[in-house]
């Protein structure tokens, strides 16, 4: 089959991937100029490490990795107000466990089919018409062309879920935070391998360490602490992040000057998507277009990867009966996917405390992690993943 894929971010090259192996013709479209690498900083691990194990490029993303040795709260003087050693999640996950630039991740898995699958870089899919024998797909620049079946892949915002399945207000939930994050060279203070995050209530910002002398920021702040619409180009985000942080303490202003000198800067609201399905005639969706948990799983890509090589294994084993393919796909991962989304939102609240009592109680509990059995348990009940990851035999 030829599939167009919109989004060469990490669903999009892991489905050509798999696509290729089962002997499809995968067509990526991605809006961004270039292969983006870099940006905020994610936890991979699960049922997608696995995958990534599959698709051999498992020692190229342990490598682009770090290995974090704590989680650390700090309070206005930087002195320690919680945390725990990271050794529990590596414990837990025995070892399959690794925290790396997201862009990097996506970067290991566009590797692997660079060269194989044809890219449109700085291009969009601006319609879709489907007929009996397949879909012709528009696109932002350059002719028309017939495909099989066309995936959205394009994450959050997604264009081919809003041309397919309409506006994206029907399908988003809003977790009641917006998050932001950037990375700067030079950055100083700085704690190799700790994950070193300030505090106050409805309002947090993480600073992690990397190599070559650079930092990736995070802001997570309540929805609530903003006022007036949402900013809509870099210099209104940053305004906002001014207006939200400027009196918050410890580094923040620091941190700020320097992403007034940041050229880049990722600013969205913390959202999930709830379809009620996840594809409709020969037009499927997956990652995040099709079922985003958001930063409060902690788990995004892994799934990503996940649902991308099912949907890849479901149509290479249907032959070309394509709906039995996307029909098996949705029935195989939705109740796991949905799982994952009711545990992130039972972690909203507890994930940026609105009020100091909350920061407190969080900061213990957090303490409570320094006790193995405890951290085993809990870590165990939100991270386990509970789905068996079917063989395709590709
Ligand atoms: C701050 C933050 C922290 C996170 N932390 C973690 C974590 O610790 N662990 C974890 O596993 N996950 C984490 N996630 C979630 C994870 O990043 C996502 O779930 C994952 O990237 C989803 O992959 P995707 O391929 O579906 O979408 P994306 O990675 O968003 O990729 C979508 C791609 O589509 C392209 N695109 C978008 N629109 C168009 C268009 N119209 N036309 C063409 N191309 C388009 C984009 O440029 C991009 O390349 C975090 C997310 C955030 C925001």
């Amino acid at each position: 089959m030829k599939v167009a894929i919109c989004g060469a971010g990490v669903a999009g090259p892991t489905l050509a991937h798999w696509l290729l192996r089962g002997g499809h013709e995968p067509v990526l479209v991605e809006q961004s100029p270039t292969f983006r690498t870099g940006g905020y900083v994610i936890d991979f691990w699960g049922v997608g490490y696995t995958v990534a194990e599959r698709m051999g490029i498992l020692p190229a993303v342990r490598a682009a990795g770090y290995t974090m040795q704590e989680l650390r709260f700090v309070d206005g003087r930087g002195r320690k107000a919680g945390g725990f050693s990271a050794d529990v999640f590596r414990r837990t996950m025995g070892d399959r466990f690794t925290t790396l630039p997201r862009g990097d991740l996506a970067a290991e898995i566009y590797r692997s089919i660079e060269g194989r699958a044809e890219t449109l870089f700085g291009n969009t899919i601006s319609a879709i018409d489907e007929h009996k024998a397949g879909v012709r797909v528009s696109f932002g620049k350059g002719a028309d062309r017939e495909f099989d079946l066309a995936i959205g892949a394009d994450g959050l915002h997604s264009a081919v879920r809003d041309l397919t399945f309409g506006a994206e207000r029907q399908f988003e939930k809003q977790l009641g935070y917006f998050a932001a994050a950037f990375e700067a060279e030079g950055y100083h203070p700085r704690d190799d391998l700790a994950y070193v995050s300030y505090g106050v209530p409805g309002r947090q910002v993480a600073r992690i360490a990397l190599r070559e002398n650079r930092t990736v920021f995070l802001f997570v702040f309540t929805s609530g602490r903003m006022s007036g619409r949402e900013p809509r180009d870099l210099d209104e985000r940053k305004a906002v992040l001014h207006q939200v942080f400027d009196d918050a303490g410890w580094e923040c202003g620091g941190i700020l000057q320097a992403m007034d000198k940041s050229p880049d800067l990722y600013f969205d609201r913390v959202s999930q998507i709830s379809m009620d399905a996840w594809s409709k005639g020969r037009v499927g969706l997956v990652g995040d277009a099709a079922a985003c948990v958001s930063l409060l799983a902690g788990e995004g890509t892994g799934l990503a990867v996940t649902e991308a090589y099912v949907l890849a294994g479901e149509l290479s084993h249907a032959g070309d009966d394509y709906r039995e393919a996307l029909r098996r796909y949705e029935a195989r991962l939705r109740p796991f996917i949905e799982a994952k989304q009711k545990s992130a939102r039972n972690l909203a609240a507890s994930f940026a405390p609105k009020t100091a009592i909350g920061l407190w109680v969080r900061n213990q509990a957090a303490r409570l992690m320094g006790i193995p059995m405890v951290a085993d348990l809990l870590i165990g009940r939100d991270m386990r993943d509970d789905f068996a990851l079917p063989d395709y035999g590709l």
